[in-house]
């Protein structure tokens, strides 16, 4: 595997081949398989566990290596190094997130947090991304309940963007952009699917494809894995799992991104120019982008997203639907 940086859009791309890992035979997820194996983290630590981290079987970044920058003319390549994990769900092969309990949901975003903060203490790490693809729709690689793990030497361009453009916004403003944005949802009422406690679930002015939803925090914070005091997961748990449940009743796929401010510790490279209003400009969110069927409502055209359903209409559809039934 190796890293290339395309020159005109500043995108790292991994290159290279892997191995297809099939699910031939036994779920290579289920507790007898992955007992037998280390495990980065077991949640509940002590007793069974309901959560599992391990390495992922074929990893698309390797843990060894420096983060070496090699020129081959005009352009840039490194090493992939990084980290790449799996964090199992649940212990049951036909569960999905949208099935599990509150507490269940919960135990999975502590462990995402877990995760993040621990994999951000080695600086080599720019970025750490947990996604989560459900459906074969999304792509998804096993089809136990599962997310994702990255740890990367760079930062993905869409976080770049929603950087670069929060730190413009806080400079003109002295404000949070993703603040501001609740506030303005929250007093129109239009676009948000659901609320527990201080946390909004909503569907975004420019949505991308339609019933894209945004779960975040009214309540300012760049770091989803540093809950402050108070901020009360289990009403993000709650909230999380209404909303995969409401969303089931209209698409059967989706990816799911957890959006937390970058590591700090990285002190070289391109992430200099945001650090000083990092913790007041950035504001962590979850972004889930369902996907409807075979695509045929939204596509990009010219590189230009066409969504032919309207948030405010989307919003309303999911309000309706009742997420116990
Ligand atoms: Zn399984
Ligand atoms: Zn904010
Ligand atoms: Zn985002």
């Amino acid at each position: 595997m190796e890293l290339r940086k395309d020159p005109v859009t500043q995108s790292w791309v991994v290159l290279g081949k892997r191995d297809s890992l099939g699910e031939a035979h036994d779920c290579p997820l289920d507790p007898e398989i992955v007992d037998k194996q280390p495990a980065i983290l077991s949640y509940p630590a002590e007793g069974t566990w309901q959560v599992r981290v391990i390495a992922h079987p074929d990893p698309l970044y390797r843990i060894e290596g420096e983060p070496s920058r090699l020129a081959e003319g005009m352009y840039d390549k490194m090493g992939a190094t990084g980290a790449h994990e799996v964090v199992i769900e649940c212990r049951q092969h036909d569960k999905r997130m949208s099935q599990f309990s509150d507490e269940e949901l919960d135990r999975v975003l502590s462990v995402w947090g877990a995760r993040i903060a621990d994999l951000k203490k080695d600086s080599r790490f720019k970025y750490v991304s947990i996604f989560k693809n459900q459906g074969a729709l999304a792509g998804e690689e096993f089809s136990h309940a599962h997310s994702q793990i990255t740890a990367t030497i760079f930062v993905p361009r869409r976080l770049k963007y929603e950087l670069s453009a929060a730190y413009d916004w806080y400079k003109e403003k002295e404000r949070c952009i993703f603040c501001d944005m609740v506030r303005q949802e929250e007093k129109s009422g239009k676009r948000i699917v659901d609320v527990q406690g201080d946390y909004y679930a909503l569907c975004p002015y420019a949505s991308r494809v339609p019933y894209e939803i945004w779960v975040m925090r009214r309540r300012h914070n760049h770091l989803f894995e540093q809950p402050r005091a108070g901020s009360n997961r289990k009403h993000l748990a709650a909230l999380l799992g209404r909303v995969l449940r409401r969303l089931e009743k209209v698409a059967p796929a989706f990816h799911l991104v957890v959006h937390t401010s970058p590591n700090t510790r990285s002190k070289k490279g391109e992430l200099a120019g945001y650090w000083k209003t990092l913790a007041d400009d950035y504001h962590w969110h979850i972004e889930i982008l369902p996907i409807v069927e075979a695509r045929s409502k939204s596509y990009s055209i010219k590189e230009v997203y066409f969504n032919a359903a309207l948030p405010e209409q989307a919003a309303e559809q999911l309000r309706a639907i009742d997420p116990n039934s």
